[in-house]
């Protein structure tokens, strides 16, 4: 295969890595695939390139991330879409609620949702995390519940709660086929509002704590999503499953 590289990829190439001809890049596709690639030539904007080999990184993980985060500033926002692909997410939902930052509408809404998939094709590029998110333009709290209703383990994380996330919220009573989607919610820097906690109750959410301690929601955002994968994997991999029925004595 001999792919043309263009556009932005094509000038990161060329202008911030210095590539070269004979030199030897890889290429992701966002799905997995993972691909080592001689570069052939390069022609003003354009790269030609010559695939060697290629692999596909398959999904072993038996569950999905699904992180709604209540828009913050910018730069906050821009740190944490980051970090989303960083820590493995699956699929992210910016949302508005009471106490979030402004929504910018038509073309400052769009430029910025275009900046955001560019960070996370720069993020899955320096954390060499094959998948790329699904990164969702922002959505009103209610479509967002909504969109997270299939979830058969929803979190919402409150500062106000005491229970604190553990191992026993990601043991489901029953095995499910595939991977299970889990649902993980932070709110605003301003906080969620007790009226919306009681909402996001009555749609079958748990609050969890974090700790005793307020952090900064980009601080929560980045403890709460590393502590889910961590404790997921930990609790729902195939390894660590017994098998329906069966007791560990010991
Ligand atoms: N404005 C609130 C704090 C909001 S912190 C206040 O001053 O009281 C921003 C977000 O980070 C919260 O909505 C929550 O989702 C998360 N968060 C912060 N500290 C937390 C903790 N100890 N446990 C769980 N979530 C926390």
């Amino acid at each position: 295969m001999n792919p043309v590289l263009d556009g932005e990829e094509a000038f990161h190439l060329i202008r911030v890595l210095r590539a070269r001809s004979g030199q030897t890049i890889l290429l992701m596709d966002g799905r997995g695939t993972v691909a080592e690639a001689r570069v052939q030539s390069i022609l003003r904007d354009r790269v030609a390139l010559t695939v060697m080999n290629r692999t596909h990184v398959p999904e072993t993980r038996p569950f999905r991330i699904v992180v709604a985060q209540a828009l913050l500033k910018d730069a906050y926002m821009e740190d944490l879409i980051r970090r989303w692909v960083e820590l493995g997410a699956d699929e992210c939902f910016p949302f508005v609620s009471e106490r979030s930052v402004p929504i910018l509408e038509g073309d400052r809404g769009r430029k910025r949702k275009q900046r955001w998939d560019t960070l996370a094709r720069e993020a899955m590029k320096q954390s060499g995390n094959p998948y790329l998110p699904t990164l969702h333009e922002p959505i009103d709290m209610y479509q967002m519940m909504d969109a997270l209703r299939h979830c058969p383990v929803k979190l919402l994380f409150w500062e106000n709660e005491s229970r604190m996330l553990s191992r026993e919220i990601f043991s489901l009573p029953d095995r499910m086929e595939g991977p299970i989607d889990i649902g993980v919610v932070f709110g605003p820097e301003g906080g969620i509002s007790e009226s919306e906690v009681a909402a996001f109750q009555q749609h079958g959410f748990q609050t969890v704590s974090l700790g005793p301690r307020i952090l900064r929601a980009v601080t929560a955002g980045i403890v709460g999503l590393g502590l889910v994968g961590f404790l997921a994997e930990e609790t729902l991999s195939s390894d660590n499953v017994s098998p329906p029925g069966c007791s560990v004595q010991t």
